[in-house]
Parts: C-alpha cells; structure tokens; sequence
C-alpha cells in the first residue's frame, strides 16, 4: 500500500451508503432512523466541502471515513480498500492515507503529553524512526508554530495554537487526504481567518485532497472546488463550489446561505473570496 500513485490513492468512494439507528433492536420492531441514505460519492482529484444543518449526517459520514461505523448498507472505500472488510493492519496503514483535524482540537490532544510527543506518535505509529525530529521542525513551520511550544502541553497553548498542533498532527504522516470538521467552529474570528489562510496554503503547497465539513459556504467556496449540501441523511445538492454558493438550487442551500449573509457579520478577505467573521 505504500507505493502508491498520490493522486490514485487519493480516491475515497461511497457506494450507496446508507447508515440506520435503531431505537430498539429491530427483532423487537425497531424502526430505522436513516442517518445517511444511499449516500453515492466519488472523491478522485477534487476539494470537498460537506455543508448541511445540525443533524444532516456529517459527523456520521466521517465516522464512516475513518472506520469508527461500519454501514448499514453500501461500502465505504479509502485508496480502493472496503473499509467494512479491511484488516486493522490495513487500516492502520490507511492513517498514512488519511487524517482528520478534529472539531474540538483542544480536546482530542492528549493533556499528558507535550506538542513533541504529540507530534512524534504518530510517525511511531506508522513506523516511522529516523528523521523525527526534522519531520517535527518542518511540520510546526509548516503551521506557523515556534518551536518555543514543543514543551508545552496542550493546557498550556491557545486555542488557536491546539488547532494548529491539531493540523500538524495531521500534516506530519504527509496523508493523500485531509479531512477537517468544522475546524474554525471553536475560533474567535481572528484565529478563524488565519485557520482559514493556513489550510488554503497548505492546498496551495501539498498534493492533498482536503475534505472540509462545514456550516460555512463562503470558506467552502475559497478552500474547495465542489460543494455536497446534506440534509435528513441525503445529499440533496453537489456540484462545482461557484455555482452551489453563488446559485444555490436546494432549499437547504439557500436557506444555509441567507443564515449564514443575514447574520450582518462584518467580513474578511482571503484571496478573492470573503468570510463572514
Ligand atoms: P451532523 O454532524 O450533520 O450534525 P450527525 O451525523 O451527528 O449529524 O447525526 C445525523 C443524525 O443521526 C442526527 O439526527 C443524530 O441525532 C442521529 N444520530 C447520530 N448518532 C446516533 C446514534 N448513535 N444513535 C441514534 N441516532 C444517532
Ligand atoms: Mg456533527
């Protein structure tokens, strides 16, 4: 699995996708509550934004992503594996393959460790020996990190620093894909504009898929190229991010866009594009 074509290995697909919660077993008469639905997607050389209201099924499609559910109905592949079938060595390997910025970075670092152990563990855990500490400079540059902070614990950094410690953790296996959920939703608008900058930059210098879920269509539109609009477990809009955002034809679209305009936020401006902040 490690030599591979990037690009190829790149691809995630959904394959008719459906994810169903049962309020009792179903022996028992439980009725689905349907998540995900007949999910189809194809995730080859494109930026993904996943926008949709609370409850659209985000979280759980990403779950998916990183095995953490196994589907209902349909399969999930990463680089051409059946994550339903794959083996934890496979899996294990994929992480080199993909990696997630989580929602909450404060809370996914680990208190009793420092910004380097943090750094370090997973290049152990894919085998990685030499080079580490390189691989930890070139990453903290990377996100715009002194190495002043390598020492700290999580405790003890910004909330804007964990979310950057959060990207780097991320970065330093060099993954195909990067997935990132709502990775501005706990910044204040300062830290929100630079999160932002950062993951165009690293667009801009890495071949890498970014995946960005999101309530926010203008930062959809600047980091990603298409945009998928979920809603009750179903993608109800998808296509080129311009054309969603500018012309959005669901309903769900229109009225995430209107929340997101008639909030008389002031905005910012990354390149051409600008975020409410
Ligand atoms: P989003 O991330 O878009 O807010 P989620 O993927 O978290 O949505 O959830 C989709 C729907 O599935 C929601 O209505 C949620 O309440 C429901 N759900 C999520 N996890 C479970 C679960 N373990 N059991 C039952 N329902 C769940
Ligand atoms: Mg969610």
């Amino acid at each position: 699995m490690n030599k591979h074509n990037p690009l190829k290995s790149a691809q995630v697909r959904f394959d008719n996708v459906s994810v169903h919660y049962y309020s009792s077993p179903r022996w028992l008469g439980g009725k689905a509550f349907k998540a995900l639905e007949q999910l189809d997607l194809s995730i080859e050389t494109q930026n993904l934004a996943i926008v949709g209201p609370s409850g659209a099924g985000k979280s759980t499609l990403i779950e998916l992503l990183f095995g953490l559910r196994k589907p209902s109905l349909g399969e999930v592949y990463v680089c051409g594996f059946p994550l339903s079938r794959a083996s934890a060595k496979q899996r294990q390997a994929l992480c080199q393959h993909i990696q997630l910025i989580p929602q909450e970075p404060q809370a996914s670092l680990n208190p009793y460790y420092t910004v380097q152990q943090i750094l370090i563990e997973p290049l152990i855990n894919i085998g990685v020996v030499e080079g580490q500490k390189e691989r930890v400079q070139q990453v903290l540059e990377d996100v715009g990190l002194e190495s002043s902070l390598l020492d700290r614990n999580p405790q003890q950094l910004s909330v804007g620093q964990a979310q950057r410690v959060a990207i780097a953790r991320a970065l330093i296996v060099k993954p195909c894909v990067l997935v990132a959920d709502e990775p501005t939703s706990s910044l204040d608008p300062v830290s929100r504009k630079q999160v932002l900058d950062l993951l165009a930059h690293i667009q801009s210098t890495r071949q890498m898929r970014l995946i960005l879920v999101t309530h926010d269509l203008d930062a959809a539109q600047a980091l990603c190229d298409e945009i998928l609009v979920l809603d009750q477990g179903r993608a109800v809009e998808h296509g080129c991010a311009k054309t969603v955002a500018l012309n959005p034809s669901h309903l769900t679209t229109r009225a995430l866009m209107s929340a997101q305009h008639n909030s008389n936020t002031p905005t910012k401006t990354i390149g051409e594009v600008s975020y409410a902040t």
